[in-house]
C-alpha cells in the first residue's frame, strides 16, 4: 500500500505512481487503437514563402480513444517508439495518406513523417512501395519526413534504406533540423529535397534573437548551396511570415497559413488551389 512511506517521498511518489501507470495504460489501448478504427490523419498545409501558393501537406497523426478523448502525438509518438509499436502504426499511416492522397486527382505533395525505427529496417522500402502501388500515388507526390536522431545509431542500414527509398522516386526531407544531432556529414551523403527549420528558431527570429537569426540565415545558405529548399516551421503570425520571408526561407508551414485539417477539408484546399 502507498500510506506506509513518510517524508519526502510522500510527496511525490503518487504523482510518479501516476505518470508510470498512465503509460502503462496508453501503452495497451496504443497496440489495438489501430484495428479499433482510432486513428486517423490531418493535414497540414505547406506553401510557397514568397507566393502563398500551396505546394503540400504533411500528414499528421489523430489518436481519439473512447475513454480518453484526443492523445496528442506529442504524448503518444514518443510511447509507440519505446514500447516497439511505432512500426505498425507507422505502417498504416503511409498507406493511409497514399491512399487518401491518390485520390484527390490533384498534383498535392504529400510529407510522412518516418521514425527511425521504421529506417533501421530494411523492408521499409518493400513497405514504402507496396503504399505505392496500391495507392496509384505517384512516387513524387510523397515526401518522407525524418529527424537527424536516423544517423545517429552505428551502422549504415538506415542510409542505405534511404538511398532505395530515393530511387523509388520519392523525396525527402529533413525534420525538426538543429535540434538534435549536430553533425552535417550526413547531408553531403543523403539527397534531401528540403530541410525544416524548427518553430523555436522561427519564434526566436521574430523576436529578434540574433542567434536564431543567424542559425537561419546558415541553414538557408547550406541548403542553397546544396540545392535543398527550406520549409520554416510553425510560423503563427504575419510578423513570423515576414521574418522567415526576409531569411530567405523557400516554404512556410504553421497556423498562420492553416491548421491541421481533415481529409476533406485539405482535399476541398487542395482542388480549390488547383483552380479546381
Ligand atoms: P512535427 O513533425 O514537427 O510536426 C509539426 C507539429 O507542429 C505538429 O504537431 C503540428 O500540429 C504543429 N504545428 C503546426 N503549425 C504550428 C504552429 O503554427 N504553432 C505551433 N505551436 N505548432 C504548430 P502534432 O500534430 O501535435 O505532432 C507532434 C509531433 O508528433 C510531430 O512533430 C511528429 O514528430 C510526431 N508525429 C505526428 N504524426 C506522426 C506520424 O504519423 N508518425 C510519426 N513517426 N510521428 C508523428
Ligand atoms: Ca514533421
Ligand atoms: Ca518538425
Ligand atoms: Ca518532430
Amino acid at each position: 500500500s502507498k500510506d506506509a512511506g513518510g517524508g519526502v517521498f510522500h510527496a511525490y511518489e503518487p504523482q510518479l505512481h501516476m505518470a508510470a501507470e498512465e503509460r502503462r495504460v496508453l501503452e495497451i489501448a496504443l497496440r489495438s487503437a489501430v484495428e479499433q478504427g482510432e486513428m486517423h490523419l490531418n493535414y497540414q498545409p505547406v506553401v510557397n514563402a514568397a507566393t502563398g501558393q500551396l505546394t503540400g501537406f504533411e500528414a499528421l497523426l489523430r489518436w481519439t480513444h473512447p475513454e480518453f478523448g484526443n492523445v496528442s502525438p506529442a504524448k503518444f509518438v514518443p510511447l509507440a517508439e519505446e514500447a516497439r509499436l511505432i512500426a505498425p502504426i507507422g505502417e498504416w499511416v503511409l498507406r493511409t495518406a497514399c491512399d487518401e492522397a491518390a485520390r484527390w486527382d490533384v498534383p498535392a505533395r504529400i510529407a510522412v513523417n518516418v521514425s527511425p525505427e521504421q529506417l533501421h529496417n530494411p523492408a521499409f522500402v518493400g513497405i514504402v512501395a507496396q503504399a505505392l502501388a496500391q495507392s496509384g500515388l505517384l512516387p513524387e507526390r510523397l515526401e518522407l519526413e525524418v529527424t537527424e536522431s536516423v544517423f545517429m545509431r552505428e551502422g549504415t542500414v538506415a542510409v542505405e534504406v534511404l538511398e532505395k527509398i530515393l530511387d523509388l522516386g520519392v523525396r525527402l526531407s529533413l525534420d525538426d533540423f538543429g535540434t538534435g544531432y549536430s553533425s552535417l556529414g550526413y547531408l553531403a551523403h543523403t539527397r534531401f529535397s528540403s530541410i525544416k527549420i524548427d518553430r523555436s528558431f522561427v519564434q526566436g527570429a521574430s523576436k529578434g534573437t540574433k542567434e536564431a537569426i543567424a542559425i537561419i540565415r546558415a541553414v538557408v545558405a547550406l541548403a542553397d548551396s546544396l540545392g535543398m529548399a527550406t520549409t520554416a516551421e510553425g510560423v503563427e503570425t504575419e510578423e513570423e511570415h515576414q521574418m522567415v520571408q526576409a531569411l530567405g526561407c523557400s516554404k512556410v508551414q504553421g497556423y498562420y497559413f492553416g491548421r491541421p485539417l481533415p481529409v476533406l477539408e485539405a482535399r476541398a484546399l487542395a482542388m480549390h488551389a488547383s483552380g479546381g
